[in-house]
This record gives C-alpha cells, sequence and structure tokens, in this order.
C-alpha cells in the first residue's frame, strides 16, 4: 500500500469512526428525548389517576354540593336550578307539538305528532341547521331572528300528516342548554352563555320574550309552551317511553344533568313548591369542582386560557369540547421539552383547539397494525409528517389517559346523583330499576369513552347494584322531550288521554 493509500485509509477510518461517534450521539440524545417524552407521559398517567377511593371522594363531594345548592342559591357551585318541570309525560300525550333544540354548534327543528294513549309517536320530522360562527357573538336579534326565519322555513312544510286542531295554536318546546334562572315553565333568564356563545344583550333577558318577539317578526303564530335545557328534555324524552328514568346526562360538547328530585327535599323552595310530588332539577354540573379532581397543570392552563376562567372545571375535565384539547396541550410540551416530533415544535400544534376530540377520539379507536389513522390525523391536522410507530403509540396512550380520566369522573357524578336518590344500593325485597338517560355527541361516537364510563359505573356500585340500573342512549331526546314537554304543560287541557 502506498502513502497516499494508507493516508486515505486512515482519514476514511476516523470518519468513520467520526460517524459512528456521531451516530451514537444522536442514539444516545434520541434515547434521552425518549426518556424525557415517557417521563412526561408517566407523569401525566399519575396526575389524571382516578383509582376507586379517588372516585367516591368526586361522587360524595357532588352528593354534597347537590345538598348545598338545593338549601340555599349560591350555596353551591352547583346551581341545582328549579326546572319547573313537575308533570313529567306519561306517554299519553295527544296532537301536534314542535321543539327547537339549541345549544351548541347546530340546532334542530322538529315537529311530532303525537297518537295519545298507546298510539306513541305516529309522525315525526326534524331539520338540522348550523349556526354561523359569527352569529354566536353577535347580537340577540341577529340570533333569534335566524333562528326563528329557520323555524319558520320547517313550519312551512308541514305536511298532511300532521294535524293541528282548527283554532289552535302550534305549540313549541324550547330547549335551551345553556344556565338559566328559570322563573315558570315558559320564562326563564339568562345567566351566563358557554360553549362559546358569548352575546352580551342576552344576559340577564328572558330567553322566551326573544325567542317570542323573534317568531313575531317572522309572523310565526307560535307559542313557546316549556323552556327547558337539553338534559331536562332528554329527561323528559327518556320517561315518556320509560317510567323508570329518573336522571339524563348529557355529555357532547359541554356536559349537564338532570334529575327528579322530590319537592320536599328542596328547602330553598319550601312554600312554594308542592310537599309532595316531583320536581325536575337543572343541576348544571359542568361547574362542579372539588379538591378530589385530578387536576393537572395542562387543565389549569386550559381553564386560564378559557373564555371562563375559573368556571365550568368538570365540564373542562370531562366534555367533548376540551379533551382533544387537553392532548393538544401534552403533546405540545413533549414536542417542546423532548422534540417529540424533531427539533422544532411543529407550528400547527401550537393553535389552540385545533386538535377537536373527534380527531382524537379516532386516533385512540385506531386498530391497524401500523395506526396508520393516527399517522393520517397527525399528518393531516398537525402537519407532522414521517411518524414513527413508537410516537403513535404514545399519542394513542394520551388520548387514552385523557378520555379514561374523562369518563371515569364522568360516572363518578352519576354516582353522585344516585347516592343523593338513595340508589346506589339495592333496598331489601324491592325490585326497582332506576334508568338514567344518556345522550350527548361524546357518549355517542366515543365508544372507548361509552364503555370506560358504563365499566366504572359497574366497578363503583358493584354487579349486583349494577343489574338494576341501566344507562340508556336517549337519542337526541333532548328535542323530542321538549316537544312531549310542550304537550305535557300545553295552554289546551285535553291533550292527556287518561289511563
Ligand atoms: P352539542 O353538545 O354541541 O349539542 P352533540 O351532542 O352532537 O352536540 O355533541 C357534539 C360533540 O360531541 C362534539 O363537540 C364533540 O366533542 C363530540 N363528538 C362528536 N363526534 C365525536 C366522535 N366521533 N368522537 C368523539 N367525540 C365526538
Ligand atoms: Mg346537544
Amino acid at each position: 500500500m502506498g502513502k497516499v493509500a494508507v493516508g486515505l485509509a486512515v482519514i476514511g477510518a476516523a470518519t468513520v469512526c467520526a460517524a459512528a461517534a456521531l451516530l451514537v450521539r444522536h442514539r444516545m440524545r434520541s434515547s434521552a428525548r425518549w426518556v424525557r417524552a415517557m417521563a412526561i407521559v408517566a407523569d401525566l398517567d399519575e396526575r389524571c389517576g382516578t383509582p376507586l377511593a379517588k372516585l367516591r371522594q368526586v361522587a360524595d363531594a357532588m352528593t354534597v354540593e347537590m345538598h348545598a345548592g338545593l338549601a340555599s342559591e349560591g350555596g353551591s357551585k352547583l346551581k341545582m336550578l328549579i326546572s319547573y318541570v313537575d308533570n313529567l309525560p306519561t306517554g299519553n300525550e295527544k296532537g301536534l307539538f314542535y321543539a327547537l333544540d339549541l345549544g351548541g354548534t347546530n340546532f334542530r327543528v322538529l315537529r311530532v305528532q303525537l297518537g295519545g294513549k298507546d298510539g306513541g309517536i305516529v309522525n315525526q320530522e326534524f331539520a338540522e341547521v348550523s349556526i354561523p360562527q359569527d352569529l354566536m357573538v353577535g347580537s340577540s336579534d341577529t340570533l333569534f331572528d335566524y333562528i326563528a326565519a329557520e323555524l319558520a322555513k320547517f313550519v312551512a312544510q308541514e305536511g298532511e300528516d300532521f294535524q293541528l286542531p282548527p283554532g289552535r295554536q302550534r305549540e313549541l318546546g324550547f330547549t335551551f342548554s345553556f344556565p338559566v334562572m328559570q322563573t315558570s315553565i315558559d320564562s326563564g333568564t339568562l345567566i351566563k352563555w358557554t360553549k362559546g356563545f358569548n352575546i352580551e344583550d342576552v344576559v340577564g333577558q328572558d330567553v322566551v320574550a326573544e325567542l317570542t318577539r323573534a317568531l313575531e317578526r317572522q309572523g310565526l303564530d307560535m307559542r313557546v309552551s316549556a323552556l327547558v335545557n337539553d338534559t331536562v328534555g332528554t329527561l323528559a324524552g327518556g320517561r315518556y317511553n320509560n317510567k323508570d328514568v329518573v336522571a339524563a346526562v348529557i355529555l357532547g360538547t359541554g356536559t349537564n344533568a338532570a334529575y327528579v328530585e322530590r319537592a320536599h327535599a328542596i328547602p330553598k323552595w319550601h312554600g312554594l313548591l308542592p310537599k309532595s310530588g316531583e320536581m325536575v332539577i337543572n343541576m348544571e354540573w359542568g361547574n362542579f369542582r372539588s379538591s378530589h379532581l385530578p387536576l393537572t397543570e395542562y387543565d389549569h392552563s386550559l381553564d386560564a386560557e378559557s373564555l371562563n376562567p375559573g368556571e365550568q372545571i368538570f365540564e373542562k375535565l370531562i366534555s367533548g369540547m376540551y379533551l382533544g384539547e387537553i392532548v393538544r396541550k401534552v403533546l405540545c410540551r413533549i414536542a417542546e421539552e423532548a422534540s417529540l416530533f424533531g427539533d422544532t415544535v411543529p407550528p400547527k400544534l401550537k393553535v389552540p383547539f385545533i386538535l377537536r376530540t373527534p380527531h382524537t377520539s379516532a386516533m385512540h379507536h385506531d386498530t391497524s397494525p401500523d395506526l396508520k389513522v393516527v399517522a393520517d390525523k397527525l399528518r393531516d391536522i398537525l402537519e407532522i409528517t414521517n411518524t414513527s410507530l413508537k410516537e403513535r403509540k404514545l399519542v394513542v396512550q394520551l388520548c387514552n389517559i385523557v378520555a379514561t380520566r374523562g369518563a371515569r369522573l364522568a360516572a363518578a357524578g352519576i354516582l353522585g346523583i344516585l347516592k343523593k336518590l338513595g340508589r346506589e344500593t339495592l333496598k331489601n325485597g324491592e325490585d326497582q330499576k332506576t334508568v338514567i338517560a344518556l345522550d350527548g355527541g361524546l357518549y355517542e361516537h366515543y365508544t372507548e369513552y361509552r364503555k370506560c364510563l358504563e365499566s366504572t359505573l359497574t366497578e363503583l356500585i358493584g354487579e349486583k347494584v349494577s343489574e338494576s340500573i341501566v344507562i340508556e342512549h336517549s337519542n337526541d331526546g333532548s328535542g323530542i322531550g321538549a316537544a312531549f314537554l310542550a304537550a305535557s304543560h300545553s295552554q289546551y287541557p285535553d291533550v292527556e288521554e287518561s289511563s
């Protein structure tokens, strides 16, 4: 070998060595990064932990707050609002009724022809309309005029399958799923907006009056006979079909629950309510909070950046509006501190609410061996390409941690209601069924969440008791439930066929 050749060989060897050293260092760095990433995940997992003992504390706190909210106005984070619904539908109602369901990104209008005792639902039709984003933060008149105009269009399409007796006014059940201080079955003032709505001139106003004026402006002769929120509507919808329904829970963009309380157990209303009989209570449970809730730095930051800091803490842990955002926040932190997706944080990952719960749910449900759905979502939504299988698995793990915490806490909330009703145990000799109507896009579409909620409730109350407690999907019960309530609170006395 000549000198030059030896020299080249030496340089070659040195280059190989240097490259090898770089590779080792890179591997070490990437393994150190991975260790950091896993540490962040492990920390999250621990802080989001919901062992049964903790869930029982949450349930007990829920029961305590329910008592406090019923005892006095402002006595609890739970408003425990009186719904004025004291006669739930029996199934014997007869006639044509309309409903309008406003409470999120879409609103629905529907009509139903009820056949009376043994007649059931003879006919029903609905239409769904999305609410333009700018109307959600505009003025009261623009929002209500838009809604009334869509309702008028729908009424104009009423066919011969629907029959209004001559000389009668059409009646409407109005499902309005925001916190309302109800003043009667057909009036109530808006306390505050939630879920991205913010129209200042409606706060403190009677929402039925606002709607009625808009209906008049559209020339629509229709009476708003019942004002309810989606949980109360869902409860009524469930009760029409099943007399054992005692509570309803919505898990959608937001979350809320309503249940049937004995009127004498509502101290703040003593004297105003019949001492016997039932009253549906709208809990506004999204605003529940307790020191037992497993809150993390991600939740605190989400809350601080939200439209309503300090409020709706339970909702921010369990509902569809927020689960995806929590996952994004954790991913962002891992990208920053452990360079998960390369040396720079992918810009899209920094955009609040870019990752929605339907996305995290789709990733969570990915059963393909190479997690193709996860890869596609990361690419399409966050513009993160070339992810490794290991990284995709980490993403699934995050979705799982966040959804599991939400679902288990929702189950704890339901246990709180069962405890308030004294139905969390079996009573001697009683063969009592307890049915809870559930609805909402999150519950309906996020299968892992739903399964986790249901199995957690069984864990909490035990196999034996769980045989007497049924969770029933009340599909879109909130709209039709409002129509049933318009019937059971009709201005015309002959709507109910006696049994
Ligand atoms: P709203 O609560 O706005 O009245 P829905 O009850 O239909 O309406 O719930 C819609 C919410 O459900 C969405 O905001 C989303 O959070 C959640 N959701 C919808 N589809 C899915 C899905 N496939 N997986 C998980 N969550 C979903
Ligand atoms: Mg809804």
